[in-house]
C-alpha cells in the first residue's frame, strides 16, 4: 500500500505540472491547427496535401500527449453518475474498430447482462481506450481483440484481451509507474492512467499475460 501511495504522489506532481503547461500550450496549438487546416484546404496548396495531413496528425498527437499528462492531474474532479458500462463501451466501439481495422485486427464484443454502476463515463472511456490501444499495438502481426463485460455476485468485470506477445516481465513488475515504455514513440503513461482511474473507481486491475496474449480484467465492486 505504501508503494501505491508514493506512486500516486509522483503521478500527482506530474499531473499538476501538466495542468499548468497544458493551459499555456493548448490555446496556441489550437490556433496553429486552425490555420493549418485552413491553408491545407486552399487550392494553391494542393501539392502539399500529404504534408498538411502529416502536420495535422503530429499536432493531434501532441494534443493527445497533453491529454495523457492532464489525466494525471490531482485536482481533476471525478464526476460519478449511474451509468451503463455496456453503453459506454458501445459509444467508443466505432473508434476502437477503426483503430483495429487499420492494423488488421478483428474485434469481438461480448456484452453481458450487467446492472448500472456509479462511474465517471469520461474516465472509463479513457481507461478502455488506453487498454484497447495497447492491445492493438501489441498485435503488430494481427490477431483478435476481445472486449467483454460480465458479472458475478460481488463484481462487475470488464475484460480486454489480445493475442500479442505478452507483457515483458521487467515491465510487468513495474507496470503503473509513469514513463515506462518499450515503444519508440510511447509516453509510458497509459497504464499509469488506467491504474489511477481504477483506483478512483475502487476497482481492481488484474493482469494475466503470457506468450499467447494478455488479458486485463477491471473488477468493479457491486455495492
Ligand atoms: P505506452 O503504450 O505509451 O508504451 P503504457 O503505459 O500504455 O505506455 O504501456 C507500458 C508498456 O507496457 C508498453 O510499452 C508495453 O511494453 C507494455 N504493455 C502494455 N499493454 C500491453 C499489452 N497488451 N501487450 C504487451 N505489452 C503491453
Ligand atoms: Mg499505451
Amino acid at each position: 500500500l505504501e508503494q501505491d501511495v508514493s506512486r500516486l504522489d509522483r503521478l500527482n506532481i506530474v499531473g499538476q505540472m501538466a495542468a499548468n503547461l497544458a493551459h499555456e500550450v493548448r490555446n496556441p496549438l489550437t490556433t496553429v491547427r486552425g490555420y493549418l487546416q485552413l491553408f491545407g484546404n486552399k487550392h494553391e496548396f494542393q501539392h502539399y496535401k500529404e504534408q498538411f495531413t502529416l502536420l495535422l496528425d503530429e499536432l493531434d498527437r501532441t494534443n493527445q500527449i497533453i491529454t495523457e499528462y492532464l489525466a494525471l492531474s490531482k485536482n481533476k474532479s471525478i464526476d460519478m453518475k449511474k451509468c451503463s458500462l455496456n453503453e459506454i463501451i458501445l459509444s467508443i466501439h466505432p473508434l476502437i474498430q477503426a483503430d483495429a481495422i487499420s492494423s488488421n485486427i478483428d474485434t469481438r464484443l461480448e456484452l453481458g447482462d450487467i446492472t448500472v454502476l456509479y462511474l465517471d463515463a469520461k474516465e472509463i472511456k479513457q481507461l478502455v481506450l488506453n487498454l484497447t490501444r495497447n492491445a492493438i499495438e501489441a498485435m503488430s502481426a494481427g490477431g483478435q481483440l476481445h472486449l467483454r463485460t460480465d458479472s458475478n455476485d460481488a463484481e462487475i468485470i470488464l475484460t480486454v484481451s489480445d493475442q500479442g506477445p505478452g507483457i515483458p516481465q521487467h515491465i510487468l513488475d513495474n507496470l503503473g509507474k509513469p514513463f515506462l515504455t518499450t515503444k519508440a514513440t510511447g509516453t509510458g503513461l497509459g497504464m499509469a492512467i488506467c491504474y489511477r482511474i481504477a483506483h478512483r473507481h475502487n476497482a481492481k486491475l488484474d493482469i494475466d499475460t503470457g506468450p499467447a496474449g494478455t488479458t486485463i480484467h477491471i473488477k468493479f465492486q457491486r455495492k
